[in-house]
């Protein structure tokens, strides 16, 4: 076994009688990335787009070339990652660790680091892995995480929401498209931060909930948003603190922000089902700013 084979089939977590939660942590490099890493980097080996030795480029607030770094140290692939600078430290190191490079760009500029990568990758022939707009980001979410979730629930109950942020939008879209299926009445809410509303109409601003409001609405359909709920970046980490600290759940900031956003629409909206949020990744990667 591989440590791309345990990939996916995380725990679902009870935060609270409304509120559940998938544990994406569990997976090989810790957070929920693995899996589109994982998916996207067979179908290009099924496909004949890339052979052992060949090199992977691609944009990231950190997870996902933290995901494609350790699928490159797995299977011989060498990995190149254009990030913002201000991505936490801790990630730049993991990358490192697993063998990447990094590339970096200005604090908070997904923009440049999205035409940097694409610059690169059409000049030296790399593989774009091309997280943003690659409709298999999606599908992977909804064959994998979303047929968890709804297997996983149905002994608790029907799903009255999805709630969660979103970077590429992946997850959200993905997951959604299984469970309305089993739950047409489903609501879905995205988060985002308060510094950054961009889906919400809002600026473009810096803000610390790495790995969410990465300053587009790339795969989100903003159609199918039944709301958006503005957290700051201060609430996140507060949030996730008390999560390590009262709940022995050792997760990052935009998980802070996901179950914030799903108790305050749980408050308001008092849902006759559960409503199912995403614990992204692990807290050592945000040491140096909790
Ligand atoms: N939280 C964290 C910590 C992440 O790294 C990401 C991925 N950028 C997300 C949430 C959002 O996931 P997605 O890209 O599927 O929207």
């Amino acid at each position: 076994m591989r440590p791309s084979d345990t990939v996916g089939n995380t725990p679902l977590l009870k935060i609270s009688d409304k509120l559940y939660a998938k544990f994406e942590t569990f997976n090989p490099s810790g957070s929920i990335k693995d899996r589109i890493a994982t998916y996207i980097i067979n179908n290009a080996e099924k496909n004949n787009l890339i052979k052992k030795g060949d090199t992977i480029i691609e944009a990231t607030s950190g997870n996902t070339g933290i995901a494609l770094a350790c699928i490159g140290a797995e299977r011989g692939y060498k990995v190149k990652i254009v990030m913002p600078r201000n991505m936490s430290e801790e990630r730049k190191q993991m990358m490192r660790l697993f063998g990447a490079e990094i590339i970096d760009v200005d604090d908070g500029d997904f923009d440049r680091a999205i035409a940097l990568r694409d610059e690169l990758s059409a000049k030296h022939g790399w593989f774009n892995s091309n997280q943003f707009l690659n409709p298999l980001n999606i599908e992977c979410h909804e064959k994998t995480t979303g047929v968890e979730i709804l297997n996983q629930t149905k002994d608790i109950g029907e799903i009255s929401a999805l709630i969660l942020g979103t970077g590429t939008g992946g997850t959200m879209m993905g997951i959604r498209r299984t469970l309305i299926k089993a739950f047409p009445n489903m609501k879905v809410v995205a988060c985002e931060p308060a510094e950054s509303p961009v889906m919400s109409g809002g600026e473009h601003g810096t803000h610390g909930i790495q790995g969410i409001g990465d300053g587009g609405r790339f795969l989100v359909d903003l159609k199918v948003l039944d709301g958006i709920i503005l957290i700051k970046t201060e609430e996140a980490k507060e949030r996730a603190r008390r999560l390590i600290k009262e709940n022995g759940i050792f997760v990052g900031v935009s998980s802070g922000a996901n179950v914030l956003a799903a108790e305050r629409w749980i408050e308001k909206n008092n849902p006759d089902g559960i409503v199912v949020t995403i614990l992204s990744d692990r807290a050592e990667r945000y040491l140096s700013i909790y």
